[in-house]
């Protein structure tokens, strides 16, 4: 499988856009300071340069107005000093005002008017002085009333574009804001949502790999996994295909050669155990005691070769589903005490005491009888052969009216088994560490009662503490 989306990409083009976002904002913040920075700039150097020269112009303008007319009627030096004052002063101020023009700075033309008017005043005054040399200063009122409107007018108008600046200011100051906390929001909206879908794409493939691997510990065997990304999950879970694909292969392989021994075997098996038989059974002639206790060992030892050849056969059929359950109404009763008569032998050799217990009125349950047989012999049989000495078993069956289900419990005083063995249990040729020592059972048993429980709709399992005995408990359908 080719991987076309590696998570490492999936992160990048996330961190790309979540860094995409930031810098976005921040360079709009920037535009918007900077624009900021501009208008109160322009305030600053220009509408409040042009405020005071031309509050200070009135102020000559009047100045010299006033100190004309005293020198006129005083004739005191004095006066004319400060109206010349008044007029040099007024003159820097307007030259200031011009000053911001070339420096690219927007003004009203009042004020280009103005120093027109000005101007040519001078010019006319210098011909005048030439003509009858007199120290005439003599400005017409209507000329200082003209200036002085005209300045009023530039003033009004440079105070409405201070209003303008500072809405303008305001609008921008907003907009900042509004663009920040946008920035801010999609930021953090990319944030989840990219989060949200990462993980998701992270934890799906691996919740599926998971319940894949859960299923190879409980089962032996796994479904093959769906993982569809290109990634590297992907990857993974197609490697995972392949290794379960191949256990399958190599379990199916084993199956096969085990039930294909165990058939070949079984035959020649039958006939040496019944020839023995014969032979213990003297019909080819007599025998001494001592070819007798040999005879007799032989015939034990080849009855669990037999029993486990007839194991691995049923538990290949089970597997492969050839055994077909048939189930009847049966009285649990009777299989119970059918099990304890059976193994009773067992029990007595090892001074085990084995105890039933029944409530009244059991319902019969559905079932196969020569199956469910095979099952109780079984954990009561491993119940009775785990046992200490002069233990004690107990056989609980009891309905479960709530789930329809009757319930057969066996517990025993037992080794009891470690609790990370408990899922292993029921798996093939599985024995516990613990009680390896037993040199009886391939640890084929619970595994063939799971799978004749599990055809029943049943369910079995155990609860076992080390030390402290076993408890093994059966569920089965109501009739
Ligand atoms: P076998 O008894 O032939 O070994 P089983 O499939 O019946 O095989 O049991 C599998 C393993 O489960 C046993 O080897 C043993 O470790 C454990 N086991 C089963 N029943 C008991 C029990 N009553 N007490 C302790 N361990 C048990």
């Amino acid at each position: 499988m080719k991987i076309r989306h590696r998570i490492t990409n999936k992160l990048f083009a996330w961190y790309f856009l979540l860094v995409l976002i930031f810098y976005g904002t921040i360079l709009v913040f920037y535009v918007n300071v900077q624009k900021i920075m501009s208008i109160s700039e322009d305030i600053v150097n220009k509408n409040y340069k042009i405020s005071s020269s031309s509050k200070k112009m009135i102020e000559d303008l009047l100045n010299m107005e006033e100190n004309e007319q005293k020198y006129r009627i005083l004739k005191k030096k004095n006066y004319l000093d400060y109206f010349i004052n008044a007029q040099k002063d007024f003159e820097t101020n307007l030259n200031e005002i011009l000053q911001l023009k070339s420096n690219e700075t927007l003004i009203s033309k009042d004020w280009i008017e103005l120093d027109n008017s000005y101007r040519k005043f001078l010019n006319s005054l210098k011909d005048t002085k030439e003509a009858d040399s007199s120290e005439l200063l003599w400005v017409p009122e209507e000329m200082i009333n003209e200036w002085i409107q005209r300045i009023s007018k530039a003033r009004l108008q440079n105070e409405h574009d201070v209003e303008l600046a500072t809405r303008e200011l305001n609008h921008q100051g907003q907009m900042t804001v509004k663009s920040g906390l946008i920035g801010l929001g999609v930021s953090i909206i990319m944030g989840l949502l990219g989060s949200i879908f990462l993980t998701r794409s992270m934890i799906l493939p691996i919740r599926e790999l998971q319940k894949g691997i859960k299923s190879i510990a409980k089962e032996s065997l796994s479904e093959q996994i769906r993982i569809r990304s290109k990634d590297e999950f992907g990857e993974l879970a197609a490697a995972f295909n392949e290794m379960t694909f191949r256990l399958k292969e190599e379990e199916r392989m084993r199956s096969d050669f085990i039930s294909m021994l165990s058939h070949e075997t079984r035959t020649p098996l039958t006939s040496i155990r019944e020839s023995v038989n014969m032979i213990v059974e003297e019909v080819m002639g007599p025998i001494n005691d001592r070819q007798r206790k040999f005879l007799e060992i032989s015939s034990s030892e080849i009855g669990r070769i037999c029993d486990l050849m007839n194991h691995l056969i049923q538990v290949s059929r089970l597997e492969s589903g050839v055994i077909k359950i048939q189930p009847y109404p049966l009285d649990p009763s009777i299989l119970v005490s059918k099990c304890r008569y059976h193994l009773k032998p067992l029990a007595e050799s090892n001074d085990i005491t084995v105890k039933i217990e029944m409530s009244k009125d059991i319902p019969l349950v559905m079932g196969d009888p020569e199956n469910l047989q095979q099952v109780i012999l079984n954990l009561m049989g491993n119940a009775i052969k785990f046992s200490p000495r002069g233990g004690r078993v107990l056989v609980r069956v009891e309905p479960d009216e709530n789930i329809q289900m009757l319930r057969v419990s066996i517990s025993d005083n037992g080794p009891g088994i470690p609790e990370e063995e408990q899922s292993f249990i029921f798996n093939k040729y599985y024995r516990a560490k613990n009680v390896r020592k037993h040199s009886d059972g391939v640890g084929l048993g619970l595994s063939i009662s799971k799978h004749i429980i599990e055809a029943h709709n049943g369910t079995i399992w155990v609860k076992s503490a080390l030390g402290h005995g076993s408890t093994f408990e059966v569920r089965l359908p109501i009739a």
